[in-house]
């Protein structure tokens, strides 16, 4: 069996203290914090979630789109033009370290392939601003912990784009959980995945991905394991299959199954995979209760129902909720229920590294 110890404290992480998840049941008194200053966001990569992630904000009303930064001249004249952004508010990536001197912009956010997101942070970090960065948060743990140390080197904040700790139905499920209204907690299921097109794009270019299936999707079953469970999960096993191996080359995995066991002697067992279609459905299990959601973290509406009946909580635009959260967080402190800092990113991938050496070793990998 392997130890992660080692790796860890290399990597200076049990300096870090990596304590469990931060709970915080003042934030279970309100939601949402609606006056305060606006954060300043300029967007990195006019991708597809980048787009949706500025049309979210046009609903916000403590983040505001001020500046984009990009590859593609025609999408910057595009955005000026829907979003009212200027001129000097303008970056491609090899010019974007000058957002230091523009008051204009408070914090970036990384929404390009997962293996740009490390540099794309650091820099940020060193032009003393914000960095918001998508999941998964790096391609490894060890540029996830350079990452962390940017950021904190510089006093900025690091969050991940975790939409899933705001969404209120999700919020609700974990209050019942930290309550105890669910008893003791025994299983976790998480099922993420869908069928990937294209096979000409960057998520199925290990280079650009750092991975497949898992690194896309099936980080939403690892996340929610943790946050579901409410433990860190303590040793992993995890089987591959692959049914296509031009699509899915060497390092790009198709299909994972994976197993957690946690501290409590709870378990988890989850799929990821590119290869079925709208598997997103995540089931707890305690002695007292379960909750089943389907979908459980698409963009929603979130559906789900627990052994009291159906969850009722607001349907909210997750993009709109997690932006102005995040501005609470930079200015005022505000935490969420579940954590979204860097140093969670950082046990995903840690927990990732394990999935994939398990996969490959056919062994049970302890995670401590
Ligand atoms: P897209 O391919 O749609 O967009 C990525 C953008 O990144 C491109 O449009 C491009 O923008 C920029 N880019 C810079 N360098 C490259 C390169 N070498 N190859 C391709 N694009 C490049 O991807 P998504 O928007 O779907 O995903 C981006 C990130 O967001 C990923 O990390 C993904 O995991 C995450 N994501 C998160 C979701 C969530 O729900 N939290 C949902 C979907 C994605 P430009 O032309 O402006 O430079």
């Amino acid at each position: 069996m392997t130890s992660r110890r080692n790796f860890l404290e290399k990597m200076g992480l049990t300096a870090m203290g990596l304590p469990l998840m931060t709970h915080s049941t003042d934030y279970l008194t309100s939601y949402h914090v609606l006056d305060g200053p606006t954060l300043k966001v300029a967007i990195m990569g006019l991708g597809s979630y980048g787009t949706r992630v500025a049309e979210a904000m046009k609903s916000c009303k403590r983040a505001k789109l001020t500046g984009v930064i990009s590859g593609t001249p025609s999408k910057i004249t595009d955005w000026q033009s829907k979003y009212g952004i200027p001129e000097k508010n303008c970056y491609n990536y090899e010019n974007f370290d000058a957002v230091k001197d523009n008051p204009d912009i408070d914090a970036i956010y990384v929404i390009t392939p997962n293996a740009l997101h490390k540099d794309q942070v650091i820099r940020t970090a060193k032009a003393g601003k914000h960095a918001i960065c998508e999941k998964p948060m790096g391609i490894s743990s060890s540029e996830c912990v350079e990452m962390i140390k940017a950021c904190r080197d510089a006093d900025v904040r690091l969050l991940v784009g975790y939409r899933m700790h705001f969404e209120p139905n999700t919020v609700e499920v974990i209050r019942m959980r930290m309550e105890g209204e669910l008893g003791t907690i025994k299983f976790f299921q998480g099922q993420s995945g869908f069928r990937i097109g294209n096979p000409n794009q960057w998520r199925l270019n290990k280079e650009l991905a750092g991975g497949g299936a898992m690194m896309d999707i099936g980080i939403y079953a690892v996340n929610g394991s943790r946050y579901m469970v409410g433990e860190e999960p303590i040793w992993v096993t995890a089987q591959e299959t692959k049914t296509d191996p031009v699509k899915f080359p060497e390092g790009v995995d198709e299909t994972i199954q994976f197993q957690f066991g946690f501290p409590s002697g709870a378990v988890a067992s989850c799929l990821s995979t590119y290869s079925m279609n709208g598997l997103d459905r995540f089931f707890l299990n305690g002695t007292e209760g379960f909750a089943e959601m389907q979908p459980s973290t698409g963009y929603g509406p979130i559906k789900g129902r627990t052994h009291k009946g159906p969850l009722t909580e607001p349907i909210v635009t997750h993009q709109t909720l997690q932006m102005d959260e995040m501005a609470a967080m930079i200015f005022d402190g505000k935490e969420p229920i579940v954590s979204v800092n860097g140093e969670e990113g950082l046990k995903d991938l840690v927990i990732m590294e394990g999935i994939y050496e398990a996969a490959k070793t056919g062994k049970r990998v302890n995670l401590i």
